[in-house]
């Protein structure tokens, strides 16, 4: 049984605040046949995430060793901590007889789609630069620190479009959703997808977005 050609893979990307996770927790929730993958990370837990369902928290000796017994299908330096998804994750799901569904960053993404040639890329885009920082914000998850990190490194996440298949705007809720359940059913979609000048504008907006400190504090 050749479990790669059976099991479809879909990863899903966004700078953060565009909605993958809420998206994705949608999918899994509506579509069980997908299971999310469950990533180790050396960031500390957020009020109400439990340790083994959002992540497995772990320490930086922790995944150290990890990284030295060859634990991981990739792992990654994503906004000042560490990330990585475990071999046996993937094994497990594919136990399952379910469809893993990656939530990991661009670098995450270049290692799965060179592992699993088969592999599904969704890129979620924010309707804006200034929507994104409010939806951080609003999401009252980050320091003031974090908060900038993650808005600073929204641009390389942007700039890494050309490794995915599909382009997903987050605008509404339940239309976003509509397109990630088409493109992971393997269906049309019912809107037009994005484009490269909507990546380009949504690039261009987060350089003057950053030279300009009170638009930040304001968001
Ligand atoms: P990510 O996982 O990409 O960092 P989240 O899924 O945590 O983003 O979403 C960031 C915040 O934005 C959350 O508070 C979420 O409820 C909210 N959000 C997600 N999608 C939308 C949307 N379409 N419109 C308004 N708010 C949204
Ligand atoms: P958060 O801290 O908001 O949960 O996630 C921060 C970023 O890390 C997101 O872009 C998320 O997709 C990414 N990420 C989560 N798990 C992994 C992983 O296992 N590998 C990689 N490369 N990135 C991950």
């Amino acid at each position: 049984m050749n479990l790669r050609k059976r099991h479809s893979l879909l990863i899903v990307s966004s700078p953060s605040g565009a909605g993958k996770t809420t998206l994705c927790r949608r999918l899994v929730a509506r579509r069980p046949e997908f299971q999310l993958s469950v990533s180790h990370t050396t960031r500390p837990p957020r009020p109400g995430e439990e340790d083994g369902r959002e992540y497995h928290f772990v320490s930086d000796a922790v995944f150290d060793s990890m990284i030295d017994t060859h634990v991981f299908l990739e792992w990654a330096p994503v906004h000042q901590h560490r990330y990585g998804t475990s071999k046996n994750e993937v094994t497990r799901i594919f136990a399952m007889d379910k469809n893993p569904l990656f939530d990991v960053d661009y670098q995450g993404t270049r290692s799965i789609l060179n592992a699993y040639e088969k592999a599904i890329s969704v890129f979620i885009l924010p309707p804006s630069m200034a929507e994104l920082a409010r939806r951080l914000r609003a999401r009252k998850t980050e320091s003031e620190d974090a908060f900038r990190t993650r808005l600073g490194n929204s641009t390389r996440e942007l700039e890494n479009y050309g490794l995915y298949h599909h382009l997903i705007l987050n605008d509404e809720l339940d239309k976003a959703y509509a397109d990630l359940e088409a493109i992971a059913l393997g269906q049309p979609r019912s809107r037009p997808a994005p484009t490269l000048l909507d990546v380009e504008r949504l690039i261009a907006e987060g350089s003057s977005l950053q030279k300009d400190g009170a638009t930040l504090r304001a968001a």
